[in-house]
């Protein structure tokens, strides 16, 4: 089934510059741009993102860095595509994450662990109208634009 998940690019990876390479794996594994943004999250909207883990030994630190600098937020769509994100994205921590997973290479720790991806096609749901309107959400068709001659 073709779905629509959330992908986060985390502060710590868009502020090591390794924001061109995350994004060259998720195209490269198939997954298509539907939306694309960079913000930056106050502390009251990333505890709002991240409430399922409030009263969590983790929750204030993770809002602290979550607030920290801006982040890319994406909609990616593919077949599976929840399930086939996470796949790739890896374990949370990187010690834990399999060889060749975004967060095995570039993540730091369990926290500072560069990318979020939804773990649920609801979750999916909830974070995609999160940080997206109806109309921010484009569907494309590879190779599918008029090539106009040059006047
Ligand atoms: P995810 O779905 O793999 O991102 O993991 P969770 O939903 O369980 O946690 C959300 C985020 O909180 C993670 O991506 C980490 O940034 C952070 N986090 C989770 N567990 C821990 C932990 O045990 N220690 C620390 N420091 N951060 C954590
Ligand atoms: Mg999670």
């Amino acid at each position: 089934m073709i779905q629509n998940t959330l992908f986060i690019i985390k502060p710590d990876a868009v502020c090591e510059n390794q924001v061109g390479k995350i994004v060259d794996i998720i195209l490269k594994n198939g997954f298509k741009i539907t939306a694309m943004k960079m913000a930056r999250m106050s502390r009251k909207r990333a505890s709002e993102f991240y409430a399922e883990h409030k009263g969590k030994s983790f929750y204030k630190p993770l809002v602290e860095f979550m607030s920290s600098n801006p982040v890319i937020v994406m909609v990616l769509r593919k077949e599976n595509a929840v399930e086939n994100l996470r796949k790739i994205v890896g374990a949370t921590s990187p010690a834990k994450a399999e060889r060749g997973t975004i967060r095995k290479r570039f993540a730091r720790d369990g926290r500072h662990n560069v990318v979020h991806a939804s773990d649920s096609p609801r979750s999916a749901k909830r974070e995609i109208s999160f940080f997206f309107s109806k109309d921010e959400i484009f569907l494309w068709k590879y190779r599918n634009y008029p090539v106009v001659k040059m006047s």
